[in-house]
């Protein structure tokens, strides 16, 4: 027998939730209703607010720093280097970048597999900017009463001025973002002279102006709209969910049956539940849903819901945790695991992943070395009755240092190098020069024969690096 999966229609301008009747219709299309978020104050905001804050500085402050005259956070992509906390990383370093990538797709993975959407509640950029647009709207507009209010009113010199005041600040802040998004890329102290003198390239102009645009529209006003119809995180991360991940829920059996009273009347005398439906849930949600309607792929897992409910749960006398972390398995009075096979998995794999880096970073060279014989020639005698045979010998230096190597050559007796034996190279190039090796015919032995190639750094820190190559001769006869 097939089991239909119940279908819940959310209102978001009211968040009351319509069951889906047997045999009625559900559309798949709904238009958009404004949502006016109501501010709330409690534990969650605070860290919510620490974390957000702390995000947008972090973003707006990096690309400014520098550490010994190398920026903190910076992406030379003419250059190709990338400049990340103190490491100079080169397109040979793409491993490791993709490295990081997969430890933080695995930490995203474990904290989901722990606590739900924490990653889309607290750092999320869209959740980010548009807490930030969303306080600066509370101070110009006000409340949300007074948001409701004021876009039913009609037109008048109030609402000119507070509407085009949001809008110049949400631009200003959108502008801000798009300068800096740039500025990871293109030197920033030079871009905000070079925006604002008209020297700076047509692609700044074009980047700085899309990640204006985006910003503006995204978080201005897209908002849930990001997060209900175009991340695809949210569509996916249920996957990572079980019984015992802990979850922003609302405990049904503690609060049904819903319904209205007055302060400092037990529930039980009115045969309720603790949940009074004053509806400050819905009002407080981002993305305008009904958390009592159970887990839904539009929550976000901001947790504001649980800040509005123990507030109302505290003046009414009652205690605290209506809508709470917990767990299905908690909810449903059975035990909570918080260690299981999927933690371990992507703990495991977590751990091992940092462990690689880790070792990766610790033993990376700060140059590398490798010898290419020219396939052009097998071999040819010189004015010196020598044997000779050519190579390009390529440098690259990983180094925050610009490094001068001496090149050497052993492994055939008499061998020795005829050009390029001390070899400049600056940070983060790639070198290639030509080079000769030659040899006394009478040493070879063999047409074909091993010899070494060895790079010392004679600038720097001490540094020797070999590679094998071939030496072609003569057949002996
Ligand atoms: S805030 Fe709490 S009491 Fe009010 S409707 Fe929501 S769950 Fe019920
Ligand atoms: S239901 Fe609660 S946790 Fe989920 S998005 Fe709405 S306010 Fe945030």
């Amino acid at each position: 027998m097939t089991r239909q999966i119940p279908v819940t229609q959310i209102d978001p301008s009211t968040g009351t939730s319509n069951k889906k009747k047997k045999g009625e219709t559900v559309e798949l299309y709904a238009s958009r209703k404004k949502i006016y978020v109501k501010e709330v104050k409690g534990f969650y905001q605070k860290i919510r607010t620490i974390s957000l804050w702390a995000l947008m500085g972090m973003y707006f402050l990096f690309c400014w720093v520098t550490i010994d005259g190398q920026p903190l956070v910076y992406f030379d992509l003419p250059a190709r280097e990338f400049h990340l906390f103190g490491g100079t990383f080169f397109p040979q370093d793409f491993i490791l970048l993709s490295g990081m990538l997969i430890i933080a797709a695995f930490g995203l993975f474990f904290v989901t597999t722990l606590f739900g959407r924490v990653w889309c509640g607290y750092t999320c950029p869209q959740t980010v900017w548009t807490f930030i647009f969303m306080w600066v709207e509370e101070r110009i507009e006000g409340s949300r009463n007074k948001r409701m209010k004021l876009d039913k009113s009609p037109r008048s010199r109030e609402k000119l001025i507070k509407k085009a005041l949001k809008h110049a600040v949400w631009l200003l802040i959108a502008f801000a973002t798009g300068l800096t998004f740039v500025g990871y890329f293109y030197p920033v102290q030079e871009l905000s002279v070079d925006l604002f003198t008209l020297n700076a390239n047509g692609w700044a102009y074009f980047w700085v102006g899309f990640f204006t645009i985006a910003t503006y529209m995204n978080a201005g006003w897209l908002r849930e709209q990001v997060c209900l119809y175009m991340c695809p995180y949210a569509r996916f991360q249920s996957v990572m969910f079980d019984q015992d991940t802990r979850t922003v829920s609302y405990d049904a059996s503690r609060g049904e049956p819903r319904g209205g009273r007055k302060k400092g009347v037990a529930p039980e005398e009115l045969g309720l539940g603790d949940c009074i439906d004053c509806g400050l849930c819905v009002q407080v949600c981002p993305t305008g849903i009904d958390i009592r309607d159970g887990l839904q792929y539009e929550c976000i897992g901001c947790a504001l819901c649980i800040d509005a409910c123990d507030d109302v749960m505290e003046k009414m006398a009652y205690p605290k945790g209506l809508i709470r972390y917990a767990t299905e398995n908690e909810l449903e009075g059975m035990p909570s695991k918080l260690l299981r096979p999927r933690t371990f998995g992507y703990g495991a794999a977590l751990v091992v992943m940092i462990g690689a880096i880790i070792f990766t970073l610790m033993t990376r060279s700060p140059a590398e070395l490798d010898v290419l014989r020219d396939r052009g020639a097998l071999f040819k005698y010189n004015g010196r009755g020598m044997v000779e045979n050519s190579y390009t010998v390529k440098i690259a230096n990983l180094s925050q240092v610009r490094q001068t190597f001496e090149l050497s050559v052993s492994g055939l007796e008499t061998a020795r190098l005829l050009n390029n034996k001390n070899i400049n190279v600056d940070v983060g190039e790639n070198l290639e020069v030509p080079t000769v090796v030659e040899v006394d015919p009478e040493a070879i032995t063999q047409s074909n024969n091993t010899i070494t190639f060895t790079i010392e750094s004679i600038s720097g820190e001490p540094l020797t690096i070999e590679t094998e190559s071939r030496f072609v001769g003569p057949e002996r006869r």
